[in-house]
């Protein structure tokens, strides 16, 4: 059987060996000039949380069963790769909700890729697949288009596997779904993922996923502020529940400390005016650590990277430095006593928006202001896809013959919150390369059966 796999990120080519390694004949489409997609400027970490009751309860629009399936699924997938010869550097995350382990993105990708190519499998880049040729229905037969190298070509598959990472990097489908307002967000990964696998897709007739307007991203110094991809991770900001955060309008706008991940944050932060916020923190604040750094180590590499960072001996002078830049000091002012006596009055949930905990008043000198703007790194809602992998219809729910989804593309699993990315690219990978092959395996016997009879 012949299978077409979109997109050599980590859920393509996991997906590419599964099925040679199974018997098919694959190729890899891959529009950019390497491999890897967005694993190569992470930091590795491929993690579930510990139970369902705990997935539930950190991304709680998500689907169930997809939830379930990363749960159950990684275990076996990570020891998949490691009979591979991929090398595991940790098996442990250091966040007591989950586990999972620390692989080393580029030599996971080289490993994967290599083992790929010795089986016999093969990878076009600079293929840029373009859409779906429906088919005959019965067998699910596909045609794929693509423009390699200039070429439009069209090439013939049983299966198709669509792992093309969503549509982070198409600024007009992220403002209309995500932004819903005018501005345009940072990109916090490859410039890739257009959304080609998931538009072909749904001119198929396939059915979107819940949390098209959520993604994943995080609060980066806000511009102008430079840095390359592969210091995505280290410029990242992530100690908004030590701060108060106010908008261009001086006000609060969301529970900072929501989530331990301030996905919650990020995504609020895309709505406010023109994309922007300022983190204000204390000196208390500055001392607190987040995983191996501490906050003022965060604020340094924004101030590094030609971001504005604000100092003052008092909240007043901080304000008066805001407002030179256009934002209404008083208000900055209000927001942060009512701040302060929410938190010294043991009231923060009353406080509109509410704030969990931690939180601590902002009163100890020298304070700071940082202004960050949200970047998105990949999409949060995608293809509807079942426990299989397998794409399903807009009109009646069942699934498309021969058309799976994987990683990002498959949408759905991380709705009200935050998962691992990398695990629903290894594990959606490699279910549904098994998928896609035992179902085509399936569909030619019964085929051969009829011919018999
Ligand atoms: C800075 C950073 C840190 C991160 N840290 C973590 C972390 O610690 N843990 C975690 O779980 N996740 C993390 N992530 C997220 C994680 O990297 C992604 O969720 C994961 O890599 C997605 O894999 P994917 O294969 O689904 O998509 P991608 O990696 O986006 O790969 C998609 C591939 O498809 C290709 N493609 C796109 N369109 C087409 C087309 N039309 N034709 C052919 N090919 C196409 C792209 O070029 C790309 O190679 C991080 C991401 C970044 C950027």
């Amino acid at each position: 059987m012949r299978v077409i796999v979109v997109g050599g990120g980590l859920a393509g080519l996991t997906a590419a060996l599964r099925a040679a390694q199974l018997g098919a004949r694959v190729t890899v489409l891959e529009k950019g000039d390497r491999l890897g997609g967005s694993f190569l400027y992470s930091s590795g970490y491929v993690w579930s949380y510990k139970d369902l009751k705990t997935f539930r309860r950190e991304a709680r629009g998500g689907d169930p069963v997809l939830q379930r399936l990363v749960l159950n699924g990684l275990e076996d997938s990570l020891n998949w790769l490691e009979s591979l010869g991929v090398p595991i550097l940790a098996r442990e995350t250091g966040n007591p909700l989950t586990f999972g382990a620390r692989l080393h993105p580029k030599r996971t990708i080289e490993t994967i890729a290599n083992r790929f190519l010795d089986s016999g499998g093969r990878i076009v880049r600079d293929a840029a697949f373009e859409g779906l040729v429906e088919g005959r229905p019965e067998s699910g037969i596909k045609e794929v288009r693509a423009t390699v190298s200039g070429d439009r070509r069209t090439e013939s598959a049983d299966a198709v596997i669509l792992a093309s990472g969503g549509f982070a990097a198409n600024a007009e489908l992220v403002r209309r779904h995500i932004i819903q307002g005018p501005g345009r967000m940072r990109l916090r990964a490859h410039p890739w993922s257009t959304g080609d696998g998931f538009l072909a897709a749904l001119a198929a007739g396939a059915l979107a996923s819940a949390g098209l307007d959520e993604f994943y991203g995080r609060n980066l110094p806000a511009p102008p502020a430079g840095f390359s991809p592969h210091q995505f991770v280290e410029v990242s900001q992530l100690y908004g529940r030590y701060a108060v955060a106010v908008n261009r309008n001086g006000e609060r706008y969301a529970d900072e400390a929501a989530d331990w991940s301030e996905t919650a944050l990020t995504q609020a932060t895309a709505r406010q005016p023109g994309l922007r916020a300022w983190y204000v923190l204390d000196a208390v604040g500055l001392r607190r650590r987040v995983r191996e750094r501490t906050v003022q180590e965060m604020v340094e590499t924004a101030r590094l990277a030609g971001g504005t960072v604000l100092r003052a001996d008092s909240l007043k002078e901080l304000a008066g430095t805001l407002e030179q830049r256009g934002i209404p000091g008083t208000n900055v002012l209000r927001a942060l006593s009512e701040y302060n006596a929410a938190v010294v009055g043991g009231r923060v949930e009353s406080l509109s928006p509410p704030r969990s905990e931690p939180a601590t008043p902002i009163e100890v000198s020298p304070f700071v202001a940082v202004e960050v703007a949200p970047a998105i790194t990949h999409t949060i809602g995608g293809l509807a896809v079942d426990e299989r992998c397998q794409v399903l219809r807009r009109m009646d729910g069942g699934p498309i013959p021969g058309l799976y989804a994987a990683g990002v593309e498959a949408g759905g699993v991380s709705v009200g919150g935050y998962t691992s990315g990398l695990a629903s690219a290894l594990v959606f990978g490699k279910v549904a390369a098994e998928a896609a092959v035992r179902c085509s395996q399936a569909s030619v016997e019964r085929l051969g059966l009829r011919r018999e009879r």
